[in-house]
């Protein structure tokens, strides 16, 4: 038997009783259908054939999900931090246990390739044990002295959130959002995307498992026009972590306004690698490839614009396109398969619109541009060359296998090129020139860059972006500023002079 056909055994049997109950919310510690009883069904891209009902979750789930989240949150706030700490690392262990379960159906349900996915649930594990052990340090403030008090600040926890995110690597991202909120103290709604409800179903079930109180962390799937926006809108929700796109963003900024939500919005990006004749063109390579077309390209932090410089732009978009025809597209479980299908029928019609406007804007389809074969939502990753920034393959977030190139003569123009987008999530600069990398990244309008290297995430460090790609950091102890409200306390040290009135 073939590793793929192995793969594949193994995921009929995880997903058997998904078929047979369907993938239901969980509100309270108890499990429970949408309180209407409508339900939806999620669809695999690889062949479009039908995985499970999910619940389709609406306002009053909602609602009964923000009453749980507010009931236990005194007491999971007020748990020592370091029983906290214990519970997030069993979570931690039970992702860890249940690894290949849950990569094969995150492989299933969205179209990522194997390769990818089973590290992303260790992620998943790791974002687990760094906010676990962060947790006893989350309350700790500062000693501010003055002449007449001693001033200290504490953090608290904000009290329930609301978590919302998208079905681009579902399971990675959750846990990148839950973990730091539980390690704070707060108490979650997690409304996860309509489109891949699978590991989230499975992650939650491996924390009541864990020992995580019931009603800690609630679970309602359904549609972000209802269970999403109702959750935006509920007034015991005190937070709303997102990731998505800008424009969900922005209607989220709108819905939440009535009852002043803290947001914090991880969204869009149109990145720039930055290639200039000096760089080691070989590893630019390497980096500018992985950044595009790893995970389908369906990555906010993806290299989907090229800027390389003029003197090497031929020799560097010849073996470009010699790797690019070279991508394996295949079934997702094939641990040869480089590339998976799209995730939906409608992100595929986004995704293969942009080879029309790319031909009628004049650009050149130098790779790809087809769809592979006739059943599921499979496209060959794609290179559009000749193209200029005006293009709207160089403005918008095409969310695919598809890197859009252009080349430019000078720093000036390369730094110019570069920020002339509304978006300003990641860059990525290769240069050996080591004054021009620092002039450089001061100018590039990005919330994180990387030079000589592709996206490398280290845990502590700072996450999220300007301009249109997002509002906040995640990462380090930036995930407790969202989740925490800082907390002054002056304490007198003597008799200062109090000012006194009514007294004349
Ligand atoms: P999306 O905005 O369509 O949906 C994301 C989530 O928001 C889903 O759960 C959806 O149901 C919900 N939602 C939709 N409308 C809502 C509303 N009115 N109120 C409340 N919730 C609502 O995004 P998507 O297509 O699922 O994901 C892809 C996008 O996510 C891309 O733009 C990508 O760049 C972005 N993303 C950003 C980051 C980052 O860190 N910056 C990371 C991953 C993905």
């Amino acid at each position: 038997m073939s590793d793929l056909q192995e793969y594949i055994q193994k995921l009929n049997r995880h997903l058997a009783r998904f078929r047979e109950t369907g993938i239901l919310n969980q509100i309270g510690g108890e499990t429970r259908a949408a309180a209407s009883g409508e339900t939806f069904e999620t669809r695999s891209p690889v062949d479009e054939s039908f995985i499970a009902k999910v619940a389709k979750g609406g306002a009053a789930d909602i609602d009964a999900a923000a009453r749980a989240a507010k009931a236990t949150f005194p007491a999971w706030r007020d748990l020592p931090a370091i029983e906290r700490k214990k519970i997030l690392h069993r979570i931690a262990d039970g992702i860890v246990a249940r690894a290949e379960e849950i990569a094969l159906c995150e492989c299933w349900d969205t179209g990522q390739a194997l390769r990818f996915m089973s590290k992303a649930a260790l992620r998943g594990a790791e974002n687990f044990r760094f906010f676990a052990d962060k947790a006893p340090a989350a309350r700790d403030g500062q000693s501010l002295p003055s002449p007449t008090l001693m001033n200290v600040t504490t953090r608290v926890p904000i009290g329930p959130v609301g978590v919302i995110t998208p079905w681009n690597t579902p399971f990675m991202l959750s846990t990148w959002k839950i973990a730091p909120a539980l390690a704070a103290g707060c108490t979650v709604v997690h409304k996860p995307a309509e489109f891949s409800p699978l590991t989230a179903r499975i992650l939650m079930e491996i924390a009541e498992e864990a020992g995580l109180p019931k009603g800690v962390w609630n679970l309602v799937n359904g549609f972000g026009e209802d269970a999403g926006k109702a959750l935006t809108e509920h007034p015991d929700i005190k937070a709303i972590a997102f990731v998505g796109e800008s424009r969900t963003g922005s209607m989220i900024m709108r819905q939440g306004a009535e009852t002043l939500k803290r947001v914090h919005f991880e969204l869009g990006g149109k990145n720039p690698v930055i290639v200039f004749d000096d760089a080691d063109l070989d590893r630019a390579l390497d980096a500018a490839i992985f950044m595009i077309y790893s995970l389908n390209g369906e990555r906010c932090t993806s290299s989907s614009r090229l800027l390389v410089q003029e003197a090497v732009a031929n020799d560097f978009e010849a073996r470009l396109i010699e790797r690019v025809n070279n991508i394996r597209v295949g079934h997702p479980l094939d641990p040869k398969t480089e590339i998976g299908p799209l995730i939906h029928r409608t992100h595929f019609d986004k995704v293969t619109s942009y080879i029309d406007v790319a031909r009628e804007d004049g650009a050149t389809i130098a790779a790809g541009g087809t769809r592979v074969g006739e059943e599921g939502y499979f496209v060959r990753p794609t290179l559009f060359t000749g193209a200029d920034n005006g293009m709207r393959i160089a403005q918008e977030e095409i969310f695919g296998p598809v890197l859009t190139s252009i080349r430019f003569r000078t720093e000036e123009e390369a730094l110019q090129i570069a920020n002339d987008v509304a978006y300003g999530l990641t860059g990525y600069v290769w240069t050996n020139d080591l004054t021009r990398a620092l002039r450089f990244t001061n100018s590039l309008e990005a919330g994180m860059i990387w030079v000589n290297s592709e996206n490398v995430r280290h845990l502590p460090t700072p996450f999220g972006g300007v301009k249109a790609s997002g509002i906040g950091r995640d990462g380090g102890d930036w995930s407790f500023d969202f989740y925490m409200e800082q907390k002054h306390i002056g304490f007198a040290t003597g008799q200062h002079a109090i000012p006194r009135l009514g007294t004349q």
